[in-house]
């Protein structure tokens, strides 16, 4: 489960981590009352659960409360990667001198969390770990014996951080790994923890994920769980069991089984393509949950074509073939779906699917091709 950037400095708050004063609002006028209370310099900041609201106009300087609410006004009626803004936090503005990254998260090939720290920090982390990686200096914690202060100091000397803060970079780091640990994160991260004109360490923006297996001991974050701002289709997914999870590429995919959908999707790659989805159906799927699947994937816009591909064991190929129809007849989609079924009642499967426009295909291999290909003839 993702958490606002308000819900996370929240958390960073109660581990001693410096934030800025802030409060979050639904409305201009909200945003311009807390702006006055705040004496008049603000950053108004889009509360959606992505990254690059910066790039996106969803974070803005105001310089007076009336300045705030007109900006407050624009982003609300913003929509930043697909999702509505319906919050802004209001936060006092920062006089920053420099940015730098901090976070904590697994390490999965080392069986350990990972602290991450670039004096690079700011809006293009990402540019800087894909080209000056030497920038990012990563330390390793060992999980029982917990976050040690030489390992904090040489975060601080590898990020040339001068002397001076060495006392607040120390506290801050060990609040990282507390609000990490304590809440079960997969990732805590703050970027830019800012280094402020009067020389102290502020953390500007916070983002955490709590993993969600860990929920049912987190009942107070749970509580806060956004469902408005969540991908809807993933939600919608949750309802009929489906296991969805929304991707960049073109082939919406349709597969029973969280191994073999794995598989399509690196087929996929392989021939070319790139998946706009992950979706598993499960076992034993029904006409329901096929239809349901096929919706939530044809409601994607960047889909050019779908690729539906059941092994049918407990799931019946004939079911599997009755519910991609009707969901057909609900929809009457233009782009291409490729087919392959096999396994139990494949046969009767793909009777049902002859009479339909529907291209079949006999392996995996042949119907990634066939995908790939046609997404890109209906670009
Ligand atoms: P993100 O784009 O979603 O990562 O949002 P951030 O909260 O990190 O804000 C993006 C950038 O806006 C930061 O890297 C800062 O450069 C700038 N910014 C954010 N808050 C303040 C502030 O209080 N004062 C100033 N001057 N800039 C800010
Ligand atoms: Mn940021």
């Amino acid at each position: 489960m993702k958490l606002h950037e308000y819900q996370s400095k929240l958390l960073f708050a109660e581990h001693g981590i410096p934030i800025p004063e802030g409060k979050v609002a639904t409305t201009p006028k909200e945003a311009k009352e807390i702006s006055k209370a705040l004496g008049g310099r603000v950053v108004v900041k889009s509360q959606v659960l992505v990254g690059g609201r910066g790039k996106a106009g969803g974070i803005k300087l105001a310089n007076s409360p009336k300045e705030a609410e007109t900006i407050a006004s624009k982003i609300l009626s913003l929509k930043i990667k697909g999702l509505p803004v319906r919050k802004v936090l209001i936060d006092k503005a920062a006089d920053i001198t420099s940015e730098i990254y901090l976070g904590i998260t697994n390490d999965r090939a080392a069986r350990k969390p990972v602290f991450i720290a670039s004096a690079a920090g700011g809006i293009d982390i990402e540019k800087v770990a894909a080209k000056t990686p030497e920038k990012i200096i990563k330390i390793h914690i060992d999980p029982i014996l917990g976050l040690q202060n030489y390992q904090i100091l040489n975060l601080a000397i590898g990020i040339e951080l001068t002397r001076e803060l060495w006392i607040e970079f120390n506290k801050i780091s060990h609040g990282l790994w507390q609000a990490f640990k304590n809440n079960d994160a997969t990732l805590a991260e703050i970027n830019p923890l800012v280094i402020t004109a009067d020389n102290h360490l502020l953390a500007v923006d916070g983002k955490m994920v709590i993993d969600d297996n860990a929920l049912f001991r987190h009942q107070d974050i749970e509580e806060g769980r956004d469902l408005d701002v969540e991908v809807e289709a993933e939600i919608k997914a949750k309802e009929y069991g489906l296991t969805y999870i929304k991707l960049d590429g073109e082939i919406g995919c349709m597969v029973n089984g969280a191994g073999l959908a794995m598989a399509t999707m690196d087929i996929i790659k392989h021939f070319g393509g790139a998946p706009a989805n992950f979706l598993d159906i499960g076992g034993g799927a029904d006409e329901e949950k096929v239809a349901a699947a096929l919706k939530i994937i044809l409601k994607d816009t960047n889909v050019k074509a779908v690729l539906i591909n059941i092994f049918g064991g407990i799931t019946r190929c004939d079911l599997v073939a009755k519910g991609i129809l009707e969901a057909l007849n609900e929809i009457e989609p233009d782009i291409p779906i490729i087919v392959r079924l096999v396994g139990t009642n494949e046969k009767e499967g793909r009777a049902l699917l002859n009479d339909s426009d529907m291209e079949t295909a006999k392996s995996l291999a042949e119907a990634a091709q066939k995908s790939v290909l046609a997404a890109k003839e209906e670009h």
